[in-house]
């Protein structure tokens, strides 16, 4: 190890999380120094192409000259609010995202994380409804903190935090029928992904939502749509209930909000829901940072950049590329490649065996490519690349994935494991 990789591995080690420093170690990467548009840059000088997209932070790329300037211009002015004066910038942001919402979704609570805008939305629901109960989906994650924890669906993260927040169940992801068959007048709100993100990018089907949103009707509760990794073009459509035809009760954004330069999370909803939560106490959810003028700024800019670089469409076409061209590999690799779905620049690749997916993930990241697997799914390489990108680079990501399974494929099969 280079100086600089040994210097920071000691400190993980010792300061940050050693176990971390383990599997950042394994992973083979060495210290990221810089980055620019779809790549990451070492302390040696290496280029990686990035196709994790930091988790869908990165719809604009790394540094987006656009946000970066409008961030550098306000940190000189005011970089964090007073909190006692009227900003004009949380105004005009948070008329910039109802301007880009679905339907009648208006008002916005601005915070700095997706699971921040999770518990904000689970607050919110009790409120509204007077109900405490939740139906989330298995598979489903929505964060970490203890109320988003609560609704995630997949164990290994609660177990040793019990008791969760009560009052969650969770049922099949697409299964319409489960929902309805729990759903009562105690329920305050039914929490899903359109795109299942860290549960390995399972999409809904089409009449997945429209359904939804008839029972929550019907049961008086409210439809929580988890837009944090989906929202701002990264389904080929600006927020992927869009998709849909379906406008939600209430919806969660973050990561991408923030035009991977500042931390920015929101959870918008209606005026119908707003006056009765906030209406007589405005105070009674709050967040010292949420809405600080560099979120605001760097929010607005990428709004207008995913408009102005017509980011969505794009979305759409290289997602229909990179998605026929994984499907044509893995005509090549049934055996190890069992599915590859998505939606936009929102795709998986489902391997049979999780060890096949690590190989290959490794494999991608010698070829100087950037991929990581799911979290509440490791046999499910994802693909979320910045908006920006390009068919060229498309076809890179192509031809390294079609030699990294072959290397893996190759490797099994002398072993006779195959
Ligand atoms: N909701 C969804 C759908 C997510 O994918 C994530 C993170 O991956 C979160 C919530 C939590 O966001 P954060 O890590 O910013 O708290």
């Amino acid at each position: 190890m280079d100086d600089i990789l040994q210097n920071t591995f000691d400190n993980y080690t010792q300061f940050v999380n050693p176990g971390l420093a383990q599997l950042m170690k394994f992973a083979g990467f060495g210290v990221e120094v810089r980055a620019e548009g779809m790549y990451v840059y070492d302390d040696k000088g290496n280029a990686f192409m990035d196709f994790l997209g930091g988790y869908g932070v990165f719809a604009l790329g790394h540094c987006h000259p656009k946000v970066i300037q409008a961030v550098k211009a306000q940190l000189d002015l005011m970089p964090l609010s007073s909190k006692v004066f009227f900003n004009a910038l949380v105004g005009e942001f948070c008329a910039m995202i109802a301007s880009v919402m679905p339907g009648d979704l208006q008002y916005s609570f601005l915070c700095n994380s997706g699971t921040e805008a999770v518990e904000a939305a689970i607050k919110i629901a009790r409120k509204y409804t007077g109900r405490h109960k939740f139906i989330a989906t298995v598979g489903g994650f929505h964060g970490k903190s203890m109320g988003a924890l609560s609704a995630t669906g997949r164990e290994q993260y609660k177990a040793d935090f019990l008791p969760m927040v009560p009052g969650f169940e969770h049922v099949p992801f697409n299964d319409i029928d489960a929902v309805s068959g729990i759903i009562g007048d105690d329920t305050a709100g039914v929490i899903v992904e359109v795109v299942q993100g860290e549960g390995g990018i399972n999409v809904a089907s089409p009449d997945y939502l429209p359904a939804l949103k008839e029972i929550c009707q019907k049961a008086g509760a409210l439809l929580i749509v988890d837009e944090v990794q989906t929202g701002f073009g990264r389904t080929g459509k600006m927020f992927a209930v869009n998709h849909t035809g379906v406008v939600p009760d209430i919806m969660t954004i973050a990561k991408a909000l923030g035009g991977g330069v500042v931390p920015s999370g929101a959870m918008v909803s209606s005026e119908r829901v707003w006056k009765r939560v906030f209406g007589d106490n405005p105070l009674i959810h709050t967040s010292t940072f949420g809405g600080n003028p560099l979120a605001c700024v760097a929010g607005m800019a990428t709004i207008k950049a995913i408009h102005d670089e017509n980011l969505c469409q794009n979305s759409e076409e290289r997602g229909l590329q990179l998605l026929t061209g994984l499907k044509k590999i893995q005509a090549k690799y049934p055996e190890v490649l069992t599915e590859i779905r998505g939606i936009g620049l929102m795709i998986g690749i489902q391997f049979e065996m999780e060890d096949v997916a690590k190989l290959v993930m490794s494999g991608l990241n010698h070829r100087g490519i950037i991929a990581a697997y799911t979290l509440n799914n490791p046999s499910v390489v994802r693909m979320e690349p910045a908006l920006i990108i390009t068919s060229d680079q498309v076809n890179t990501l192509l031809k390294s994935f079609d030699e990294s399974v072959d290397e893996a494929y190759s490797g099994l099969k002398s072993l006779g494991l195959l």
